[in-house]
């Protein structure tokens, strides 16, 4: 008699998925245990880490920095292949501060550092207050916490804009004595300092995800972790972590092109039904060519966005659908777009010597009369613009909420018109431009964009998890359960035939690599101890 080995399938070839392979593959007598292999729906593998060509420069689509290297696996990962050095340049190269940031307002006022450095520090102070990180004995901030605080004293449902926005108030109540001094032609000292905070806000809402910071949690923050160390990007490019992951695993292990439409399996309120073709395999899955695939385990690390889709009526991932605490879990979470758009300016800076500074751009906020006609609403909330590494003639900035899905469906003149209007008016009066053809006045020029695209890209539908009002580090645990959970007495329904990995299962490191890296370690070993308990 021929015993069948039971079969675990993984959807998604992205770092989760990948990390749960390898752990699954290498562990010692393993392919004697099951049979494994992994379903990606993309012609490639990766998911949200992306590298790729553009302007004749190394780009990253997707994931970008190792969040802080002490005890980071990704950082581990990246020095065993070596990739903290290369002979091309690559984006950020030197750091988080390339070269110093420029801060200027729309109509080409380059504002004071002392005061971006004031805002700045109040506005940090507030983030770490909120983190858990900083001084929680800090006056003002447990001000600023005590005067939203609930008639009960409870902080629920607060929203970290909320609490930022209080803290504006109590700035400028601290000067109010300053606040209608004249700094520029169209801007008090009052205005000015909200358009850098704004610009702070905006930086926040891509760090985030956060479309707007008033729907993202003020008490999940705090749970939220960062590893210490420096920030950095990988010189020969994120996907080398991928490539070094997979390299392992032998060919045909991984299936491209394979879209899972329909997970169907057997929950533990219903009896047991198992089709002949599956012999024993509690779990079909229906892929979009028509075919199916039986399995005894699978491992979901699709994104949240992909989920959030899976759980609506029409689109019925799950047969039967998921148990209430689990849809529960994912619509309370937030899942938001993030893209980031490249330009490669024209002229190219090598041939002139031209170089672009870090701009950090300052929007008019209260007032709409005061913005200018030919900026595109699309770009008021966009922060930062800079070279990839210093020199670069390839620009990047990022985008965050409904601003970054706008410009997926913008085509491409739009926005170099729109990005070009925009740099000519911030940059008009610059001395940090200095290339002749664009001294004041003149055009600033690109000739080629690219934009990531996950907010509609079917297969993401998104960018990374946070948490927003009213959810909790419980719905990451939550989504992390697996289907059904264990075997009760008299129950004949086989267990863990659902798992769950990918970062929106992780309750501290949501939203990164790493964080997606331990979920898929996680759920690799919950079945290696479920099969050597067997
Ligand atoms: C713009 C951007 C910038 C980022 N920057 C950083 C950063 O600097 N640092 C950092 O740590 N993190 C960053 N992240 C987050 C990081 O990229 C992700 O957290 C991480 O890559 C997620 O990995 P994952 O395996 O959980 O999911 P994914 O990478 O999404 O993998 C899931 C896989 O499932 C596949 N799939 C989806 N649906 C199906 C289906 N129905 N059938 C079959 N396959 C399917 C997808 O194609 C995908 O390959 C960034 C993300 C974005 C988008």
């Amino acid at each position: 008699m021929v015993i069948q080995k039971p079969k675990v399938v993984i959807i998604g070839a992205g770092i989760a998925g990948l990390t749960a392979a390898k752990t699954l593959y290498t562990t010692q007598n393993s392919n004697e245990l099951f049979e494994l292999c992994v379903v990606e729906g993309d012609n490639r593998i990766g998911g949200r880490i992306m590298t790729s060509e553009f302007n004749g420069d190394q780009i990253e689509m997707g994931a970008t920095w190792i969040h802080g290297i002490e005890g980071n696996p990704i950082y581990k990962i990246a020095q065993e292949i070596n990739p903290f050095e290369s002979e091309n340049p690559w984006e950020c190269k030197e750091g988080k501060l390339m070269d110093k940031e420029v801060t200027i307002t729309e109509d080409g006022c380059e504002v004071n550092s002392s005061l971006v450095q004031s805002i700045s520090n109040f506005f940090n102070k507030m983030l770490e207050f909120s983190s858990g990180e900083g001084n929680f004995q800090d006056r003002v901030c447990r001000e600023i916490l005590e005067s939203l605080k609930l008639e009960n004293g409870s902080t629920e449902n607060l929203s970290i804009g909320s609490f930022l926005r209080k803290g504006l108030e109590f700035y400028w109540d601290l000067k109010k004595d300053q606040e209608n001094v004249q700094v520029f032609d169209k801007w008090n000292r009052k205005s000015l300092e909200e358009g850098v905070f704004a610009m702070l806000e905006n930086i926040h809402r891509h760090y985030s995800s956060a479309g707007d910071l008033g729907t993202l949690d003020f008490n999940g923050e705090s749970e939220y972790c960062n590893f210490p160390g420096d920030e950095m990007t990988i010189a020969k490019g994120y996907s080398t972590v991928i490539e070094s992951l997979a390299s392992i695993l032998p060919d045909g292990l991984i299936q491209l092109g394979r879209k899972v439409t329909k997970i169907e399996w057997q929950s533990d309120d219903c009896d047991l039904k198992l089709e002949n073709g599956g012999g024993t395999k509690p779990v079909k899955l229906h892929f979009s060519d028509g075919s199916v695939m039986y399995a005894d385990h699978v491992i979901v690390t699709v994104s949240l966005g992909v989920l959030k889709q899976g759980i609506r009526d029409d689109s019925a991932m799950f047969s039967p659908p998921l148990p209430s605490f689990k849809t529960d879990a994912i619509s309370r979470l937030g899942f938001g777009v993030v893209n980031k758009l490249f330009l490669q300016l024209s002229p190219s800076t090598r041939d002139d010597g031209m170089k672009f500074p870090s701009l950090q751009m300052v929007f008019h906020q209260s007032d709409p009369k005061l913005f200018h006609p030919k900026v595109p609403l699309w770009i008021r909330r966009t922060a930062l613009i800079h070279p990839l590494y210093p020199n670069s003639s390839t620009i990047v900035s990022w985008f965050a909420g409904k601003e970054a899905l706008e410009i997926e469906s913008v085509d491409d003149e739009e926005i170099i018109d729109g990005v070009s209007t925009t740099l000519s008016l911030f940059l008009a009066n610059s001395k940090h431009f200095n290339n002749s053809e664009s001294a004041a006045g003149s055009c600033i020029k690109f000739s080629k964009v690219l934009k990531s695209k996950w907010g509609s890209d079917p297969l993401f539908l998104g960018s990374y998890t946070h948490l927003a009002v009213g959810s909790s580090g419980d719905d990451l645990d939550a989504l992390a359960e697996p289907l059904p959970k264990r075997r009760k007495d008299g129950d004949n329904c086989p267990p863990l035939q659902i798992l769950f990995a990918g970062e929106a299962t992780h309750r501290f490191y949501y939203s990164t690599t790493h964080g997606a890296y331990f979920t898929g370690l996680r759920e690799a070993h919950r079945l290696l101890e479920h099969f050597t308990m067997c």
